[in-house]
Formats: C-alpha cells, sequence, structure tokens
C-alpha cells in the first residue's frame, strides 16, 4: 500500500498534465462560430509529407485530404469558389466552404483534382506564372534558402487548362514571379499583379478575379491597387474565419489546413478557424 500510493500520485499528476496540453493544444471548449461565416481554407500541396525537410506544414497527404472532403460532404457543407463567394456574401447557405490552394504544385492536378472531382467539391487555384525554377520561398525569409520548394514540381500549362475547363477550378491571380510586395515598389506591385491576370485570362478565355497576396504579405496600399486592376476579391495567408465579408473583400481571412494537423485539429479548425488556444 505504501508503495503504491506515490505511484497513484506520479499517475495522476502525469494524467493531469497530458489534460492540460490537451486543453491548450486544441482548445476543444471554444464554440463554434456561428456556420453562416464561410469558411475559406488554405491548401498548398497534397502530398505525403517528406522526412526531414522544412515545410511540411504546407504538404496534406493525400489520404487527409480525402478524410477532410467525405467529412465534409457528409456533413453538409457547400463547396463553392472564391469568385461565387463573394458574388453575393450574404446569400451564402450555412456552411459554406471554399478550398483554396496557392502557388500552382503538381500534386493539385494528380492529387487533389481527381478527389475534388469524386466529392462534388470545387476550389480556387492562384497560380504563380513563373512558377517553374523559381525559389520564392527566400524571398520571405533569406534562411528559408534550402531549395526544398523550387525542387517540387509545379502544374503544367495544359494540367491547368483541364483543372479550369473542368468546373472544378476558379484560377486566381497569385503575381507573375510570387513576389514579396513589401519589399518592391508601387511601379512593379501593378506589374506583377496585372501582368499575372492579363496571361491568365489570355491563356485560360476566363475573367480572373480573385487574388491570393503571396505570402500572405501586404501593404497598406495594396488592397486598394488589387481593386484598382480589376480584381473583385483578395485573401490573406492565415487569420482565421472572415467574419465581414461584405465590408472586407480586399483582406479576406482564410482558414490555414496545416498537413502538421491530425484530423480532430482539422475539425475544430473548422468550427473556431483555428486549431488551438493560439494558432
Ligand atoms: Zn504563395
Amino acid at each position: 500500500m505504501s508503495t503504491l500510493l506515490p505511484i497513484l500520485y506520479i499517475l495522476l499528476t502525469l494524467f493531469s498534465l497530458a489534460a492540460t496540453w490537451f486543453s491548450i493544444r486544441y482548445a476543444w471548449w471554444s464554440k463554434a462560430l456561428d456556420y453562416k461565416h464561410p469558411r475559406i481554407l488554405m491548401y498548398h500541396m497534397v502530398s505525403d509529407p517528406k522526412s526531414g525537410t522544412q515545410f511540411n506544414g504546407l504538404r496534406v497527404s493525400p489520404a487527409m485530404f480525402e478524410q477532410q472532403l467525405h467529412w465534409l460532404k457528409q456533413n453538409n457543407w457547400h463547396f463553392v469558389t472564391m469568385n461565387q463567394l463573394i458574388d453575393n456574401p450574404s446569400k451564402l447557405p450555412e456552411k459554406t466552404v471554399a478550398l483554396t490552394f496557392d502557388d500552382g504544385y503538381e500534386d493539385n492536378y494528380t492529387q487533389a483534382f481527381p478527389l475534388m472531382k469524386k466529392y462534388g467539391a470545387c476550389g480556387t487555384l492562384y497560380l504563380v506564372i513563373n512558377r517553374h525554377d523559381n525559389d520564392w520561398s527566400t524571398k520571405k525569409k533569406a534562411h528559408h534558402n534550402s531549395g526544398e520548394l523550387v525542387q517540387e514540381p509545379k502544374l503544367s500549362d495544359e494540367q491547368v487548362n483541364e483543372m479550369v475547363t473542368s468546373g472544378v477550378f476558379e484560377i486566381g491571380g497569385h503575381t507573375t514571379n510570387h513576389v514579396n510586395l513589401n519589399t518592391i515598389d508601387k511601379q512593379t506591385k501593378h506589374e506583377e499583379m496585372s501582368e499575372s491576370k492579363a496571361i491568365l485570362e489570355k491563356q485560360l478565355s476566363v475573367p480572373v478575379n480573385s487574388f491570393a497576396y503571396p505570402f500572405g504579405i501586404y501593404g497598406p496600399e495594396d488592397p486598394a491597387i488589387a481593386e484598382a486592376l480589376g480584381y473583385t476579391n483578395a485573401v490573406l495567408a492565415e487569420g482565421g474565419i472572415e467574419t465581414d465579408l461584405e465590408n472586407n473583400r480586399f483582406e479576406i481571412r482564410r482558414v490555414k489546413i496545416s498537413g502538421k494537423d491530425n484530423f480532430l485539429a482539422f475539425k475544430i479548425r473548422l468550427q473556431t478557424g483555428k486549431r488551438g488556444w493560439k494558432k
């Protein structure tokens, strides 16, 4: 008995530590934000994680992506593109979700596209024009110079064309070179944002209305530039669930879907916009 008691105390302490960690990590007590607010989800790659790499947060595995689509469909979520979403934000049905994909990784065609067709989903692809041999990761932080993202295969023009003509994907702008808008002058910003729009419109014969700030980085004048160039909406890289789409069409927050999250974290992000207490 005398030896059992300390062990019991240790076990109890360990259990409460684990419960506290779980609570802080997932903030499971947070209430779901009203489902009249659409959820705009941000993806990059749909591929399995690679060991010893830096950007696995950007890689959602195909199995996890399918589980997410299956759950969204089962739970009566209504898929829209950003263009459809911004068309009439006040008339959206409850549980509207927009899947968005940044940059133009080839797995969006090989992995995401067939799964989206299977589940009747649609989404918006923010495509960089000069996406091959362009190591943009260093434009955000100089130490991101591992060369990891530049080696990831990117979509070909033919693949993009098939994705868009299928009706599954809307195409959106993401600048010509995936620039950091905070490090270039106004003239270059105009060129990057308008040239990419014109190229995509010509190539795909569709209007390009939606824009995503590369890295989610933008300056105070950039929302007005995007609007002046003819975009109708622009998304940020993070921030959670957007609650004022009517008045906030050029600084729309998105829910980050991380490859490092498990399925519970995904469901919590859909409810609250964040996985846990802070993130
Ligand atoms: Zn990007």
